[in-house]
């Protein structure tokens, strides 16, 4: 299988606090792939970093081939001959879309508006009212409720269509910070059999940032374990599940 997101060696910063160090993780193309971690250990900064909102202090990422994200060194480089960091609208343009955490959706916007934000790159009316139809096919709950302002929407309804607003770009891989926050059992389990259809349908490589570790482990099919901006783990998710650390520290065993 061939490698589509390479992260190499990289770290970020907020001032003196270093929020990754050295991180480095591979995606292959088609996989369900997680990081699970504890609050703060970095893992909502990891996938900042890969859609190029938070820039690097060192290492390189790298999509399908082409480095997306460069250190601040190499930006500001000798001669101040600036390489230009790429802006999330051309890292989107590349195929990575980004299901952010809390979902921040629009909430006095429509579903319909919200998804219309998602194809914001698409300039073919009839292909984004064609990704729409698709999107009310594949969540009925959202073609019912089109017209409706998304504040009105329950905690579930709106993942999914936060879900179906980073589909509209029609990426070849969606990054996930935590889909189940604050949801309830049943429509977390909706939800990740909504992933895996995705995964497997639409053969959209999924990484998937989860601090409900078991839901995550079962989902995928490798995984990384993020401490204090570290990883510490990494293996089939299957070895992870039955790893006596892992069940001690995030599965509550
Ligand atoms: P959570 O599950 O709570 O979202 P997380 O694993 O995603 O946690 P991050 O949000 O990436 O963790 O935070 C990693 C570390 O960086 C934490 O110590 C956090 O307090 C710090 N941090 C995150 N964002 C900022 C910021 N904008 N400015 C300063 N520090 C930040």
């Amino acid at each position: 299988m061939s490698e589509l997101l390479s992260i190499d060696d990289i770290s970020v910063s907020y001032g003196n606090i270093k929020a990754l160090q050295n991180v480095s993780m591979h995606v292959n193309q088609g996989d369900i792939v997680c990081l699970i971690g504890a609050n703060g250990s970095g893992k909502s900064t990891l996938l900042k970093a890969i859609v190029g909102q938070e820039p690097l202090v060192n290492g390189s990422i790298t999509f399908d081939g082409e480095e997306i994200c460069k250190t601040r060194n190499t930006l500001e480089g000798k001669g101040k001959k600036r390489n230009k960091l790429m802006t999330t609208d051309v890292i989107v343009s590349r195929g990575i879309a980004l299901v952010p955490e809390g979902r921040r959706v629009f909430a006095d916007m429509t579903v319909e508006e919200n998804l219309d934000m998602g194809a914001f790159l698409v300039r073919d009316d009839k292909l984004i009212a064609e990704r729409k139809e698709s999107m009310y096919d594949f969540f009925p709950i959202l073609g019912a409720r089109r017209r409706q302002k998304t504040r009105s929407l329950s905690g579930g309804e709106q993942q999914m269509m936060a879900i179906a607003r980073a589909l509209m770009s029609a990426p070849r891989m969606i990054l996930l910070d935590e889909p189940g926050l604050g949801l309830a059992p049943l429509v977390i389990a909706d939800i990740f059999g909504k992933i895996d259809l995705i995964n497997k349908q639409d053969n959209v490589t999924v990484f998937l940032v989860e601090q409900n570790a078991r839901m995550a482990l079962k989902a995928s099919t490798e995984g990384y374990v993020m401490e204090n901006g570290k990883i510490v783990l990494n293996d089939k998710s299957s070895a992870l599940l039955a790893n006596e650390k892992v069940r001690a520290a995030y599965l509550g065993e």
